[in-house]
Order: structure tokens, then C-alpha cells, then sequence
């Protein structure tokens, strides 16, 4: 970018100077050019005032002096006189185009290149009282005369300003890139950087990226230590039972109560395991999500089903009510939201507690509500439930068999879901209610 910068500096810069001296040349040869034919002008009517054109011979004297060519023309177009050339071999002059002129407006300009074009020769011509035309020439510079002999200054003149052009375009760039250079070396203090209004957005869009990138390595960070901790305790058990049964130190009613530990720990393990496969393979952007028009009520009416027994062995009743509510969805994970969310509901209910699921539409959208009548979540700890591996009671979640990742889920499958939205609401001691609104319009 600061090359590119640079050179289009730079190629302003020529064009500049290029155009600067081509049109300067021109004005100043316009200036000459009428310099020239005001003298001629001059040096025209004192002639004629003088009425020094009746005695050739001064003017011949004049005209030597000064480099002129005076020319006599009678009316007919012959040449009269000629301080230049011999009269005789003259031809007739009433076509030359400041003769002509003269003849008719009393007064006529012109300019002809040499062959050579090096030398111009310049013309003014004007009619006296006796009818004739006296013109008088001078020969000057042609333009490329000019050029030629005025090129070494203008070429020495447009290379300092080209070096100079160099030099601050340089220092321009510099200064320039200065806050985008300074933007990119302190990307953790951009709002502290003075830079220019444009990059505003941009700014703040690398700097939001910048601030999730960072947050997703410490959250990957946190994963990894809770993971290990998670599957350290469960697998800590199973090592120490197994250690207890293979030195023999265990009676044969311990051997049945530590396989029944081994077994409970086993599958905790596993029930993990399958969280955290399922939330890393939600993590994983480039996946291709199959999208169907999904009746929650029908999944809902099944997952009560599946769950009606596990909810019996806790004395808890579960059951749906609603109507059909059709959403554009994957069906596989409709299903472990509704599933996650009810498993939830029930392994925090109270003994006789209730776990209704319901479905409905309202205004145009699909929602599905799981409410309970279990132990609820105090305030303070409602936002916190859907981050990975965060219990509001530890020892319930693990004994219940939950693995910390249900609602982490359940958070990652609404995400999935362009315009859903889940709502919690519940209450110490009450219940809780928690409600996935799809917006059927957005999908
Ligand atoms: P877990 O596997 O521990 O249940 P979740 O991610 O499903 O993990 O839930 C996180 C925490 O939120 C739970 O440990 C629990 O404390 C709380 N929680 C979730 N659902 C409910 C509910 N229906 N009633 C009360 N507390 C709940």
C-alpha cells in the first residue's frame, strides 16, 4: 500500500510538473509572439508617419539596423519595393493571407515557419492612404526553437522538483501510514490511537474481532482445564476401585458395590465424552446443517415419552400440552434442546413436582416452553447457566448425572437458528420456565 501510495504521488507529481511547463512554454511564447507583432506594429506606422516609405532608401537603412524586411505592394498585388529581394522575381502578393487581410480591414497579421522550422517569420502588413500595403517582417524563434534551446533548464528545473517531489512524497506516505502502522502493532489499545474518521468502523470491526478472538482462547483455555478436571475425578474413581479389587482388598460385597461405582463412573465419563463431542462439533462453523420444516409438538410429544419413565423414578410428572408449531429447523438437535431441556427440569424438580412442556404459536412465531416446578435459579445466577461446566449446585447437577455442558448446548443449537432467542425466567424455590421462541419469518 505504501509503494502503491507513492507512486501514484508520484505520477501527480510528473503530470503536475509536465503540465506546468508545457502550458507556462505556451503562454510565454503567446507573450513573445505578440511582443514581436507589436513591435512590427511600431516600427509599421512610424514608417508611415514619417513618410519615410516614399524614400526607400532610408528604410532600407532602418531596416538593415534592425533585422527588418520591408515590403511595398502597390493595390494590383505587385511588389513595389522589397528591402530584401530583388523585386523583379517577385510574384504577386495580394494572396498572401496578411496582404489580403490589409487589403480589406486595413491591417493584417501573420506567422510562417521556416522550412527548417527553427525560425518563424512574423508579418504585419497595413494599408496607407494611396491604396498600397507596407508590411514588415521579422524573422524570430519558432517555438520548438524555443523549446530546443530552453530545454536543459527545463529539464534540470523538473528534475529538482521531481527529487523534491520524491523526497515529500516519501515523507508524506510516512506520515500517512502512521496510524494504520501504529493501529496494527497496538491492536489491544486502537480506541487509544488517534487515526482518521474513515477508519472508525473498520477499526472498531477488527477491534470486536480482535476482543473475540482473545476471548475464545481463554475460553478454549477454560475448556480444556474444566475437561480435564471433569474427567480427571470419575476416572480417579475407577482407577482407585479398580486398584482396591486387583490387590484383592475388597470382600466380595465390595467387589459388587466398587463395580457398581466403576459402572456409575464409567458412565459419567461417557455422558461427558458425548458432551463434549457434540458441543466441538457444534463449534465447528463449516459444517452442512440439513434444514426441514420441523412440528416441535411432535418432537416435544416424543421426547415427554422417552423421558415419562426417569421421570416417574424421581416422582416427577411430565407431560405436553400446546398445539402444532412448525419450525424451519435440523431435527436432530430440536431434539436435544427439547431433550436437554426437560432431562433439566426433571433432575431439578422436587418430589410430586410437575415438568410441562408445551408448544404453540405466538404472533407468527413457534415457541416451546419447558416449565417445572422444581428448585429454580436465584437471579444472580441466570445469566451465568448457559456458560460450559457452570452448576448453580454442584453436588445435585453430579449426582443427577449432569455433565455442565446440557444448557451450553442448548445456548449453541438456538445460535445455529437465525432469529431464535431463549428466555429464562424462574424463581428460588418456585420453578423455572425456559422458552425458545423461533421467528418462522427469518427462516
Ligand atoms: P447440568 O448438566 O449440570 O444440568 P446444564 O448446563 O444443563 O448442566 O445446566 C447448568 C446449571 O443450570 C445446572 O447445573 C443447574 O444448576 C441449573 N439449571 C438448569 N436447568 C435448571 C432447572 N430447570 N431448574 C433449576 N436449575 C437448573
Amino acid at each position: 500500500m505504501k509503494k502503491k501510495i507513492n507512486i501514484q504521488f508520484l505520477l501527480i507529481a510528473i503530470l503536475a510538473i509536465g503540465f506546468t511547463v508545457a502550458t507556462t512554454s505556451m503562454v510565454f511564447y503567446e507573450l513573445f509572439k505578440k511582443e514581436v507583432m507589436d513591435s512590427l506594429k511600431t516600427y509599421a506606422h512610424v514608417i508611415i508617419d514619417s513618410d519615410s516609405y516614399k524614400n526607400m532608401e532610408n528604410d532600407k537603412e532602418l531596416s538593415l539596423r534592425d533585422e527588418l524586411r520591408i515590403t511595398l505592394i502597390r493595390p494590383d498585388g505587385t511588389v513595389e519595393f522589397d528591402t530584401n529581394a530583388d523585386i523583379g522575381g517577385m510574384d504577386n502578393h495580394s494572396t498572401r493571407p496578411e496582404v489580403e487581410q490589409a487589403f480589406k480591414k486595413g491591417e493584417g497579421k501573420a506567422i510562417r515557419e521556416s522550412k527548417t522550422m527553427d525560425k518563424s517569420t512574423f508579418y504585419y502588413a497595413v494599408q496607407i492612404d494611396n491604396g498600397s500595403v507596407l508590411r514588415v517582417a521579422k524573422e524570430a524563434s519558432s517555438i520548438y526553437n524555443i523549446y530546443r534551446s530552453s530545454f536543459p533548464i527545463i529539464a534540470v528545473i523538473a528534475a529538482i522538483l521531481l527529487v523534491f517531489c520524491i523526497i515529500l512524497s516519501h515523507f508524506l506516505t510516512k506520515s500517512l501510514m502512521r496510524p494504520i502502522e501504529m493501529m496494527a502493532d497496538n491492536m489491544d489499545r486502537c480506541s487509544d490511537i488517534s487515526t482518521y474518521k474513515e477508519l472508525k468502523p473498520f477499526l472498531n470491526t477488527i477491534q470486536k474481532q480482535h476482543e473475540d478472538i482473545v476471548k475464545n482462547a481463554h475460553m478454549r483455555q477454560d475448556f480444556t482445564a474444566n475437561v480435564s478436571h471433569e474427567l480427571k475425578t470419575p476416572l480417579t474413581s475407577i482407577s482407585g476401585y479398580s486398584e482396591l479389587i486387583e490387590n484383592g482388598m475388597a470382600d466380595s460385597e465390595d467387589v459388587v458395590r466398587f463395580a457398581g461405582e466403576i459402572h456409575k463412573s464409567s458412565n459419567r465419563l461417557l455422558s461427558l465424552i458425548n458432551d463434549i463431542i457434540r458441543l466441538s462439533e457444534l463449534d465447528t462453523t463449516d459444517r452442512d446443517v440439513q434444514y426441514e420444516n420441523v412440528n416441535l409438538r411432535i418432537t416435544a410429544q416424543d421426547c415427554v415419552e422417552m423421558l415419562k419413565l426417569n421421570a416417574q423414578k424421581r416422582k416427577v410428572s411430565i407431560k405436553w400440552e400446546g398445539e402444532d408449531a412448525i419450525v424451519c429447523a435440523n431435527k436432530q438437535m430440536m431434539e436435544e434442546l427439547i431433550y436437554n431441556l426437560c432431562d433439566n427440569a426433571i433432575r431439578y424438580n422436587n418430589e410430586n413436582g410437575t415438568v410441562t412442556v408445551s408448544t404453540y404459536m405466538d404472533d407468527n412465531k413457534s415457541v416451546v416452553s419447558v416449565k417445572d416446578t422444581g428448585i429454580g435459579i436465584p437471579k444472580e445466577y441466570q445469566e451465568r447457566i448457559f456458560e460450559r461446566f457452570y452448576r448453580v449446585d454442584k453436588s445435585r447437577s453430579k449426582s443427577t448425572g449432569g455433565t455442565g455442558l446440557g444448557l451450553a448446548i442448548v445456548k449453541h443449537i438456538v445460535a445455529q437458528h437465525k432469529g431464535a432467542k431463549i428466555y429464562v425466567e424462574s424463581e428460588a424455590g418456585i420453578g423455572t420456565e425456559i422458552k425458545v421462541v423461533f421467528d418462522r419469518k427469518q427462516m
